[in-house]
């Protein structure tokens, strides 16, 4: 096992990294740039090294400052979290190069999955189905016109490179398709340097629908059921939550095995998440997310598995202790992602955290780096922190979600609590139906007044 294991993230999910390693037994190193000398996981962990300036690309992104900081630390291994260098193959190797464990899948698999062109064409191959489109690239738009009038429209225009939401533009119908292919290219070039897109049918009712798996290298691959991460803003997730509302044991076994199936063949490594959208009883494949989800926690608290602590002893070369029938799924569980935002208009709100309470008590938990005093910096994302609460049942987890969101306090910035709280009050979100689109179908109805 790992000795030191240096945290190569910030916030809740340095903060979770740090958790895992402590309960391990094994020492950490946080590092962190100039922004974060007052970090929780700065304070928490056994060593800090300041990396660089606030900027990411000279601290977090920067790789010989973070090779640097393992190097003088002595740490064995590096944690990426999420986000950053998570899913940077060369990051990985250069890692390797170092005799540095990365902890995380092989990095020729994490260069396959970040092409998504490549990575639709790979799974195809080894029997995932995935959304109608595009066989590749889409070089003209006469070959998107030739696509579009093939599938028919709507179609979604997406960036190979893409994540976060960024380079996808829907065109409803031919008119719409040369502006939707041009401003798709250009933001993708502006986002990742990248302006090869790929087409796809796009879906008008699915829920997104991901598959968590974990596989260590001895060959043995898990699926950990699924995650329903519908509500969403921008492509972005707002709320998760497993089980689905949606999925029954049957669904959930079929795409479990296909999923596993499909991984053993590729000879994966780690934890990783396959996402799907699901709509009338199918699965298309979307992605594949080769790193640690922010939503983890879900999953965690429905099959009562630590998820870094299997990643940490995977990376060591240790073989998982269960079999897939030894996966039990109890409970409900929800996640919040509390930002600091307006909950509404979705303005960013950074500052000065005056006053925290994180709420408690039975199947409530709360990741989040977060205190009174905190001052949450301008120069990355807005994750304030994940509220997850756990039940027998979905109707006792939203009882207990609702308790717990009127518990937590988050003084002297704004943060989207409300929102939450109005949710739950809502009836399709008691019911669980909902899709993709019913947030921002819910957002725009309320700013005009017609909720
Ligand atoms: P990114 O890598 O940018 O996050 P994804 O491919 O994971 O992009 O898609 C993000 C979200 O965009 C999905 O969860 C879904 O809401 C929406 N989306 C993606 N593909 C489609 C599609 N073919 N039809 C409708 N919505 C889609």
């Amino acid at each position: 096992m790992f000795e030191k294991v240096l945290i190569a993230n910030r916030g809740e999910i340095a903060l979770r990294i740090n958790r895992a390693c402590k309960e391990m037994g094994i020492q950490t190193v946080a590092m962190h740039s100039t922004a974060d000398s007052d970090a929780m996981h700065v304070r928490l962990a056994d060593e800090s090294v300041c990396i660089g300036p606030p900027q990411a690309s000279q601290s977090y992104l920067n790789i010989p400052a973070i090779v640097s900081a393992c190097e003088i630390t002595g740490a064995d291994a590096i944690h990426p979290g999420y986000g950053f260098l998570s899913e940077n193959a060369r990051f990985a190797e250069i890692l390797g190069e170092h005799s540095i464990t990365f902890i995380g899948p092989k990095p020729e698999h994490i260069r396959l999955m970040g092409d998504k062109i490549a990575a639709k064409a790979a799974v195809k191959s080894l029997g995932i189905p995935t959304v109608p489109g595009s066989d590749g690239a889409v070089e003209s738009e006469a070959e998107a016109i030739r696509v579009a009038n093939d599938m028919g429209y709507p179609v979604l225009i997406k960036a190979a490179a893409g994540g976060g939401g960024r380079g996808m533009k829907v065109a409803r119908s031919a008119s719409e398709l040369s502006l939707a292919l041009s401003t798709a290219k250009s933001e993708s070039k502006a986002a990742f340097g990248d302006d090869a897109v790929y087409m796809e049918k796009y879906l008008e009712k699915p829920r997104h629908i991901e598959i968590q798996v974990i596989a260590d290298s001895q060959g043995h691959v898990l699926h950990l059921g699924e995650r329903d991460c519908s509500l969403q803003r921008r492509h972005q997730k707002v709320w998760e939550e497993a089980p689905s509302p949606a999925l029954n044991i049957q669904a959930r076994e079929k795409i479990g095995k296909v999923v596993t199936d499909a991984l053993k063949k590729l000879g994966y490594l780690g934890v990783g998440t396959v996402e799907f959208l699901y709509e009338d009883g199918n699965f298309y494949f979307i992605e594949m997310n080769t790193r640690l989800q922010v939503e983890h926690p879900v999953t965690e608290l429905i099959t009562g598995l630590d998820l870094v602590r299997e990643q940490i002893r995977i990376a060591a070369g240790s073989a998982l202790e269960i079999e897939q029938e030894d996966v039990t799924f109890a409970g409900h569980a929800i996640e919040c992602r509390i930002n600091a935002e307006n909950p509404f208009t979705f303005q960013p709100s950074p500052g000065k955290i005056t006053d925290f309470h994180a709420p408690g008590g039975l199947g409530v938990r709360m990741d989040s780096a977060a205190y009174a005093g905190y001052k949450i910096p301008p120069y990355y994302d807005s994750l304030v922190g994940k509220l997850i609460v756990h039940g027998k049942s979905r109707n006792e987890c939203l009882m207990r979600l609702r308790r717990a969101l009127d518990e937590l306090v988050v003084g002297g910035i704004e943060t989207t609590i409300p929102l939450f709280q109005e949710l739950i009050g809502q009836a399709d979100i008691i019911d669980g139906a909902y899709n993709i689109h019913w947030l921002e179908h819910y957002l725009a109805r309320r700013a005009t007044g017609r909720n």
